[in-house]
């Protein structure tokens, strides 16, 4: 039997990105080594058995959650690319697929997994800054982009100047080589515990206008609305 190890499965309005808006069903994957400090998830890090689902099980909730209305699913985490889940997740996109389901996956950026990208309708790739303190690799970007550019978005949390400068430094890389980049957004961070940074927001959005306007800046509809902290928005 596949079992799975999901966090949590629950409707809601997508709140970043270039979907922003629009209504899915998130499928939270539990388990994460990827360690970004600024994670707003970290509930979903530990591997921790006590989450695990049959895929029958996860099928019925997405069933119930869709009554035939809503036939978009994200899958996210934690790390749904992470090698352990890799198995249970192909069986779970490949039922998704068999269903009819619009699929998108949000990939960490720290692996590129063909069997699964493959498999999916859409890709949001996350390009790691500085102050998440995870070393992102601007080759791995770009092999990405040449294999999956037209079916995906780059998405960057911005802290701070160095986020934005690292940002900036790795869609010159890409440019340079000739490919065609694809839409990529810039996530102003807004942490737990804060007040809505306005003042971030706005530097992120003169420095990409001091930059030429390369990026797309969106921030996270879901915090403005309900909260940096809360849960299943
Ligand atoms: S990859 Fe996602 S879940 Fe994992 S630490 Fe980074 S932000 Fe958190």
């Amino acid at each position: 039997m596949t079992t799975l190890l999901i966090n949590s499965i629950y409707r809601a309005t997508e709140g970043e990105g270039i979907h922003i808006g629009i209504p899915q069903i998130f499928v939270r994957f539990q388990g994460c080594h990827v360690g970004c400090v600024n994670c707003d998830t970290k509930e979903t890090w530990d591997f921790d058995p006590a989450f695990t689902r049959s895929l029958d099980e996860v099928m019925e909730e997405i069933e119930t959650l869709s009554q035939d209305v809503i036939k978009r699913i994200s899958v996210t985490g934690g790390d749904p690319l992470h090698p352990s889940h890799i198995p249970s997740l192909i069986e779970l996109l490949t039922e998704l697929k068999r269903r009819n389901y619009y699929v998108n996956i949000e990939a960490a950026g720290t692996r590129l997994v063909p069997e699964v990208f493959d498999l999916v309708d859409f890709i949001s790739y996350d390009y790691k800054t500085p102050s998440t303190t995870v070393k992102a690799s601007k080759d791995l970007l770009l092999k990405f982009i040449q294999s999956y550019g037209p079916k995906s978005q780059v998405k960057a949390v911005i802290s701070d100047k160095k986020d934005f400068e690292a940002t900036f430094d790795a869609l010159h890389f890409v440019k340079a080589s000739g490919v065609a980049v694809p839409p990529w957004c810039l996530t102003p961070c807004f942490e737990p515990g804060e007040p809505f940074p306005m003042n971030r927001f706005q530097m992120v959005v003169k420095l990409n206008e001091n930059f030429g306007l390369p990026f797309r800046v969106i921030g996270q509809q879901h915090k403005w609305v309900y909260g940096a902290e809360a849960r299943f928005v």
